[in-house]
């Protein structure tokens, strides 16, 4: 069973006790939960995205490890076509759903995990590959959800691990003959509720003397002793009292959904454990997945989302009687624009990947063009909101409610008064959908995933070969060294 539909994923996860807390309640079946539940739907939409015939290359792979199909989501790239199609799984993800294919940081973590392990076995003699091998092979035999655990929760982020409380890295705190015992906790993990595995690595460029620190391993879904604390906000809140979803911003599939996921003593058994105790390693782990998941997350991922976010501006203003003024054209291409431009690197970034390490097998795109898509993505994200609120207006934020629409004494002033080019229910739907992307949590989710504007400046100032470009100036300008 290689590839598995929505619907047996579902039937899997209801097998699951989760250990989720939301709102200060305890959550064991997802389903009862509207938010929760909407990462069960998107995580379900994505399996059923891989049965659609037209869109089996992107979603789907032959496997070399089984000989058979399976799903991209947990196939490391092996070319740079492979690392193309992963990029167009984003894309076409984020156009379908809205919010995170949460199968997305699983698939990244298992990229660095591939190569790094692979080098880790050639050059210490380890077998960390050949065990994160024979797991991966199990996940893509069931073809299990799995999420990303990177970021920890860090604590005041002027100290080292270690230097504040010791659990605010994940760390292990015993080593068995059997295993290891894990402690600490990730924060910000998309979709990890509804995942079957967690993929964890370091969340830190680890240094000597931090080797509890530099630990990659797989956990199950609510194994003994991990707990998951969902995000819950104004938008959470929304969901939970509305008795209609339709009259939602994204009505199935929601918002992207987080939790501080925490490991309170959890044993892992040594064949689930990749990495334990190598500093140098989980520096290399941490720097090639953020690698390949700039060029997914911070680039095409959020081009998805703002096809969305273009494609309702331009009906807001089609209805609104604005799409023939020149000065709104421009503003949506500038939305364009930006859309192009982390479209266009992060593809390049995949087209320009590279074998890493040499003849592992496993490829990772090229690094300066994913920090480029991923750096006009922070900025641009913003510029792209703020068009949209420009041209659809101040009913973005001021809107009263559709169900007003059901009133008898207040439905038909709403009508009358709200209505444009087309109904005023018409314009209420799309104006709302405007909302969730415009006035919601995509504008500091966009910066923040993948990383902070400030890493990706960072990597692109350490990687820039400036003595190569200073000797091109120089050679043209006539001036000798
Ligand atoms: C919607 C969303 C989904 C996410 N999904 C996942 C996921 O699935 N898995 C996962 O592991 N992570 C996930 N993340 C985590 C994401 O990678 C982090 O949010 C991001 O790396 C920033 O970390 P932070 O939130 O702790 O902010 P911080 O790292 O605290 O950054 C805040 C600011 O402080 C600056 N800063 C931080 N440290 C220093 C320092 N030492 N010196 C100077 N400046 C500093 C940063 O540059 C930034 O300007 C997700 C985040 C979001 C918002």
């Amino acid at each position: 069973m290689a590839l598995r539909t929505g619907d047996q994923y579902k039937e899997g996860q209801a097998k699951i006790k989760h250990n989720v807390y939301i709102n200060g309640k305890k959550i064991e079946n997802l389903e009862d939960n509207p938010n929760t539940k909407t990462v069960l739907d998107a995580t379900a939409k994505v399996f059923d995205l891989g049965m659609e015939p037209q869109y089996n290359e992107i979603m789907n792979v032959a496997s070399p490890l089984l000989g058979e199909k399976v799903s991209r989501n947990v196939h490391p790239s092996r070319s740079p076509k492979d690392l193309e199609m992963r990029a167009e799984m984003g894309l076409l993800c984020s156009q379908k759903l809205g919010t995170c294919n949460y199968r997305c940081v699983g698939c990244d973590t298992i990229h660095g995990t591939a190569s790094v392990t692979y080098e880790m076995d050639q050059k210490l003699g380890t077998d960390y590959h050949k065990r994160f091998i024979e797991w991966l092979k199990y996940i893509q035999k069931n073809d299990l959800a799995v999420s990303g655990g990177v970021m920890d929760v860090k604590g005041p982020r002027d100290l080292r691990p270690g230097e504040g409380d010791p659990d605010h890295y994940v760390r292990v705190v015993e080593k068995r003959s059997d295993g290891v015992v894990l402690r600490g906790a990730k924060m910000h993990q998309s979709g990890a509720i509804g995942a079957d595995e967690t993929l964890v690595i370091p969340g830190v460029a680890t240094i000597k003397g931090e080797e509890p620190y530099a630990v990659a391993c797989a956990v199950k879904n609510s194994q003994k002793g991990i707990t998951y604390i969902s995000q819950y906000n104004a938008m959470s809140a929304e969901r939970e009292f509305i008795d209609d979803n339709s009259k939602l911003g994204n009505p199935q599939y929601g918002q992207r959904e987080t939790c501080l996921m925490v490991f309170d003593n959890v044993f892992v058994p040594n064949e689930r454990v990749f990495m334990c105790g190598e500093t140098d390693y989980a520096h290399m782990l941490l720097l090639r997945f953020a690698k390949q998941h700039r060029m997914t997350c911070g680039g095409v991922c959020k081009a998805g989302f703002m096809d969305l976010i273009i494609g309702g501006t331009q009906i807001l203003a089609e209805y609104l009687g604005l799409d023939k003024a020149p000065i709104i054209r421009q503003q949506i291409t500038e939305m364009v624009k930006v859309r192009e431009i982390s479209y266009g690197c992060a593809i390049a970034a995949a087209y320009k990947g590279e074998e890493e390490p040499k003849d592992s097998g496993f490829c990772l795109p090229n690094d300066a063009l994913g920090n480029a898509a991923k750096l006009n993505t922070c900025d641009g994200f913003w510029e792209v909101m703020k068009w949209a609120g420009d041209i659809a207006g101040g009913l973005v934020v001021t809107m009263p409610s559709e169900k007003e629409l059901e009133n008898p004494v207040t439905g038909p002033l709403v009508e009358k008064y709200l209505k444009v080019r087309v109904s005023a229910k018409d314009r209420m739907r799309m104006t709302k959908f405007l909302q969730n992307w415009v006035a919601g949590l995509h504008g500091v989710g966009t910066w923040h995933g993948a990383g902070p504007r400030q890493n990706q400046m960072i990597m692109l100032y350490r990687d820039t070969d400036f003595e190569a470009k200073k000797q091109m100036a120089k050679e043209l300008a006539g001036l000798k060294d």
